[in-house]
C-alpha cells in the first residue's frame, strides 16, 4: 500500500512520514498542490492524505480536480483546527475523511486503515480470496507454495480485482486503475495483463464473466 502525503510543513510532514513508514506503508512526499495534481494522475498510490493550504494550488483544488477527473483515490484531508468551512467543502468535493491539527498519529493510522477498508471490503495488508494472496509491499502473489513477483501493471490490475473479490470490473475500469490519463492504452492491454497473470497464478485466478468484465473469486 502506497500512500502520497502532501504537506508544505516539514515538521508536521516528518512526523506523518516517520509514523506511516513504521507503519509499513510506501510514502511519497509531495510538498504543492501543482505536484500533487501530476503525480496523482500517474494513479501510483493507494491513498491520499492532503493538507489544504498548499503552495502553487490549494488542496481544495487539488482535491477537485481529482475527482473531476473521477479518481476515486481515498482522500483524508488535513485541516485546521478552526477550518471549519474548508472541512465541509472538502467533504462535499469528494474528501473521504478529514483530521485536525494537530492530530495523534494513531488516529492518523486509524482513519487510513478505516478508508482503505471501506475502498476495498479489506482491512489486511495481505490481501487474500483464499485461493490467491497478493502483497502490495512486495507486488508478491502467491498460491500454494509458489510465490510469483508480477510486473508493474500485472500487480496494479489484480490489486484492484482483490480489493473488491466477487465484484466485476468492466475493461474501461481496468484500464482506468492501470493507466495514467496521458498513457496510450492499447486495446488487448487487459487481455495481454490477464493472460501472465493467469500463467503464473493459474486459469481460474481471474475469471472472465462474458460480456461484462473480470473478476476474481470471493473467498
Ligand atoms: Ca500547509
Amino acid at each position: 500500500m502506497r500512500i502520497l502525503l502532501v504537506e508544505d510543513d516539514r515538521m508536521i510532514g516528518d512526523a506523518i512520514q516517520i509514523a506511516l513508514k513504521d507503519a509499513s506503508y510506501a510514502v511519497d512526499w509531495v510538498r504543492d498542490g501543482s505536484t500533487a495534481t501530476s503525480v496523482l494522475d500517474g494513479n501510483e498510490h493507494q491513498a491520499v492524505l492532503l493538507d489544504l493550504g498548499l503552495p502553487k494550488r490549494d488542496g481544495l483544488e487539488v482535491l477537485r480536480l481529482l475527482r473531476s477527473k473521477g479518481n476515486g483515490i481515498p482522500v483524508i484531508i488535513l485541516t485546521a483546527r478552526d477550518a471549519v468551512e474548508d472541512r465541509i467543502r472538502g467533504l462535499d468535493l469528494g474528501a473521504d475523511d478529514y483530521l485536525v491539527k494537530p492530530f495523534d498519529m494513531n488516529e492518523l493510522l486509524a482513519r487510513l486503515r478505516a478508508i482503505i477498508r471501506r475502498k476495498g471490503g479489506q482491512s489486511s495488508p495481505l490481501l487474500t480470496n483464499g485461493k490467491v494472496n497478493l502483497n502490495p509491499a512486495t507486488r508478491e502473489a502467491s498460491r500454494g507454495d509458489a510465490s510469483h513477483l508480477l510486473s508493474s501493471r500485472e500487480f496494479s490490475l489484480l490489486h484492484a480485482l482483490m480489493l473488491q473479490p466477487g465484484s466485476i470490473l468492466t475493461r474501461a475500469e481496468l484500464e482506468e486503475r492501470i493507466y495514467g490519463w496521458n498513457e496510450e492504452v492499447e486495446s488487448n492491454a487487459v487481455d495481454f495483463l490477464i493472460h501472465g497473470i493467469r500463467k503464473k497464478l493459474g486459469a481460474d485466478a481471474i475469471r472472465n464473466i462474458r460480456g461484462a468484465g473480470w473478476m476474481v473469486d470471493k473467498s
